[in-house]
């Protein structure tokens, strides 16, 4: 049987919130939001690929770092999720500036500005070529963007989940703290599980595992990186 062609997959991208933000301050920074959405679009066009993209809010507020003790838990997760939104219109913008058909789906209904999430449409939008962003999470308090991100690859029957983060890959220590750290190239889910390695949660590996859903890691930064995942360059960190 021939090989399926690497690049017409049907692909789920994570992108943290901090990728529309410039070196790691707070908000959405228009040139980093159109740098990305540039890739995206170019990799959407020249590969034919099918893709969904589940977007963190992580630039703008994170329950668990950002509450401060004064807003509980739930509220300051309902917080994140509705950074998530904002996140989502603003790449629904870029994207279609940048001449991509787009979708934003809603875990949390917010009519006026997004489709709630059906996975019948979702898989309509992804055969008519159109991007499916999903925005709010999971829609529950006390789950990050990457499990949102595992639940939605496994949904669509994603054939893998790109994380595009702020490192490389995924190292056997921490590589800020020890210069010999070594880049892990391939892993399985057992195994980066059993050795606690958190570039993930643990939630979204184990929902990744059991439904086959492979994970890439790979430098966000790094040009060309999310065309190369997709096309199948062996980059970043293979978990499967
Ligand atoms: N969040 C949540 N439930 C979810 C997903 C996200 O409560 O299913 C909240 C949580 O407070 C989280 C914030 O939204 O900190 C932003 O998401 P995340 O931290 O995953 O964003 P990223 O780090 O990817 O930018």
């Amino acid at each position: 049987m021939a090989k399926k062609n690497p690049c017409k997959r049907r692909i789920l991208l994570k992108l943290s919130g901090e990728a529309l933000s410039k070196d790691g301050s707070r908000g959405v920074a228009p040139k980093a939001l159109n740098d990305i959405a540039k890739e995206i679009a170019h990799l959407h066009k020249s590969t034919g690929c099918q893709l969904a993209i589940v977007i963190g809010g992580g630039n703008i507020w994170r329950g668990l770092r950002d509450g401060g003790g004064v807003i509980d838990r739930v509220n300051s997760d309902s917080m994140g999720m509705l950074a998530t939104v904002i996140n989502a219109i603003a790449l629904q913008s870029a994207l279609e500036e940048n001449g991509c058909p787009t979708r934003v789906q809603t875990s949390i209904n917010i009519y006026q500005l997004a489709e709630p999430f059906v996975r019948r449409k979702t898989l309509r939008h992804l055969e008519k070529g159109r991007i499916v962003i999903f925005a709010g999470g999971t829609g529950n308090p006390y789950f990050t963007t990457d499990s949102a991100a595992a639940l939605r690859a496994s949904e669509i029957n994603a054939d893998v989940l790109f994380k595009a983060t702020q490192v490389d890959g995924v190292y056997d220590s921490d590589p800020r703290k020890n210069p010999k750290a070594k880049r892990i190239k391939k892993i399985t889910f057992k195994e980066a599980i059993a050795k606690n390695l958190q570039f993930m949660d643990t939630a979204a590996l184990a929902l990744c595992m059991e439904n086959n859903v492979s994970i890439q890691l790979f430098d966000l930064h790094k040009k060309g990186n999310i065309k190369r995942a997709v096309c199948g360059e062996d980059i970043g960190t293979l978990i499967y």
